[in-house]
């Protein structure tokens, strides 16, 4: 079982999964643990949902500790959840804070430090090894269904490391994977993912493409890997910016199995090859129609043609633990969002250095269809400004949806400030901008012909400003009361 004595006090200590968990265990509210035995299917996502998920998960649910369930019926593997399910958790494991996340992620882009590669001796994801074929997925990882509409059960959080079959160049990028079989996996790929570019390449050659899936890993790695194009283009691998983060390579080992590489300390890495010209239907064996659920909180489709995965070897440490994610929610708004916040900060710093302030992929979007602009006004010539800023975040991040522009002295993290902007320096004829006829995120139910005469296909949006800044040569009326300053720590003792 996992010894949560490790010492692991701060989050520079933190190098993996079991002592991120040893640091929240040492903070309140921030790791709850159970003895209760709980089922992989659906009951376990069930838990969580009152737990701590977080909207958009349907109510009642709400934003809490993560959750670590030491006894899985039928395995002796015990899975945690909602590890960064939560922005200020998220911080802390980042050793940052709820308004900086963002600023620290683009300062580890901007100095990436490589992996490195150690020897299997000191990679502690290889102290057990299973080969085919004696192994049966099934049977050793308790791969959790969240709805009991699922396509069938699911690794949420396996990191893909896969190389170009032609470069060399290596990517690092969560996928989906559903269980299909003793040593059989498919794999979602939104289509123009690199990983996917990399098995396009390897089928063209007739070839399989070799993969790790690395799961159970430091928070800094799932972080990294989520940051996309274009700040981080085809052949660019987010380990670097992992490495930024602890101001440390990350630490990779060579497969066992197959000529790929794994993360050294994660907890449980599954290897393997992704057939060239095989196709599976995702809900196969069930026949539910369903995948699992989305990111924007509904139900995704079953895909019909998905990739497959051959295991040729799982490893894992000694008493390992499955990470999972429920699907949509908080934790999936910070994986998404975070990386998010720095590509849209770093391109409008570039092009107007000094005056957004700061940036939030709100949860409401799950991390990617709604940014919240903190944007300052100098003179009368930054009037105007701020929606050029909501136009080149678009740019940067082409699944966003709507952007809404506050002030300086609004909190863009406290939603209540934010749509109080919303309601007295906001006027919807004058203050809104519409963009019709955009390509967006095809996930989003409403972006669909049937509920708008402007949208032509399916995945096609009217992209939306909302400007909730004060218009300059009016900002004197817009002063918010003044209260004192105190010193407050004289009466909280
Ligand atoms: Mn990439």
């Amino acid at each position: 079982m996992l010894d949560l004595q490790t010492h692991c006090i701060s989050a520079k200590d933190v190098v993996d999964l079991r002592s991120a968990l040893a640091y929240l265990s040492t903070i309140p509210n921030q790791l709850l643990t159970t003895e209760e035995p709980v089922d992989p299917h659906a009951e376990l996502a069930g838990v969580y949902k009152l737990v701590g998920a977080g909207i958009p998960v349907a109510p009642p649910t709400r934003i809490g500790p993560a959750m670590l369930f030491k006894n899985v019926k039928g395995y002796d593997m015990q899975v945690v959840t909602g590890v960064l399910a939560s922005r200020e958790r998220t911080a802390l494991l980042l050793n940052s804070s709820v308004e900086r996340l963002a600023f620290d992620l683009l300062e580890a882009l901007n100095h990436p430090i490589a992996p490195v590669v150690v020897s299997q001796s000191q990679a502690p994801c290889q102290e057990v090894i299973y080969r085919t074929p004696d192994l049966d997925i099934s049977k050793l990882i308790p791969a959790p269904t969240n709805t009991v509409r699922d396509a069938g059960p699911y690794f949420n959080l396996g990191l893909l490391r896969a190389e170009d079959p032609e470069t060399g160049e290596a990517d690092v990028t969560i996928h989906r994977l559903c269980v299909q079989g003793p040593d059989l996996l498919s794999v979602y790929f939104v289509p123009g993912r690199h990983i996917d570019q990399f098995r396009i390449k390897a089928e063209q050659l007739g070839r399989p493409l070799p993969v790790s899936i690395s799961m159970g890993l430091d928070p800094a790695i799932y972080l990294a890997a989520c940051f996309e194009p274009p700040t981080t283009p085809l052949g660019f691998d987010e380990l670097t910016v992992a490495g930024g983060i602890r101001q440390r390579p990350i630490e990779l080992v060579d497969c066992v199995s197959v000529p790929a590489k794994a993360i050294a300390r994660a907890e449980i890495v599954i290897e393997g090859e992704i057939l060239p010209h095989e196709r599976l239907r995702e809900d196969i064996h069930t026949n539910t129609g369903f995948a699992m659920p989305e990111f924007p909180g509904y139900l995704g489709k079953a895909q019909l043609e998905l990739p497959l995965i051959r295991v040729k070897a799982i490893t894992h440490r000694h008493n390992p633990i499955l990470q999972t994610i429920i699907g949509p929610g908080e934790e999936h708004t910070n994986l998404a969002g975070i990386p998010t916040e720095a590509s849209i900060l770093r391109l409008v710093e570039n092009s107007m250095p000094g005056r957004l302030l700061n940036v939030y992929a709100h949860s409401a979007g799950g991390g990617k269809y709604l940014a919240i602009l903190q944007f300052k006004k100098s003179s009368i010539r930054d009037e105007g400004r701020q929606r050029q800023a909501a136009l080149t975040a678009f740019a940067a991040f082409s699944e966003l949806k709507h952007v809404i522009l506050v002030d300086e002295d609004v909190n863009i993290f406290d939603t209540n400030d934010v749509l109080w902007a919303m309601t007295t320096r906001y006027q919807g004829d004058r203050s809104t901008i519409f963009i019709p006829g955009v390509r967006c995120h095809p996930l989003d139910p409403s972006q669909s012909p049937e509920f708008s005469p402007s949208i032509t296909t399916e995945g096609i949006s009217c992209k939306t400003i909302f400007d909730c800044t004060v218009p300059y040569h009016l900002r004197d009326k817009f002063k918010r009361a003044e209260f004192m300053e105190v010193d407050l720590a004289r009466f909280l003792g």
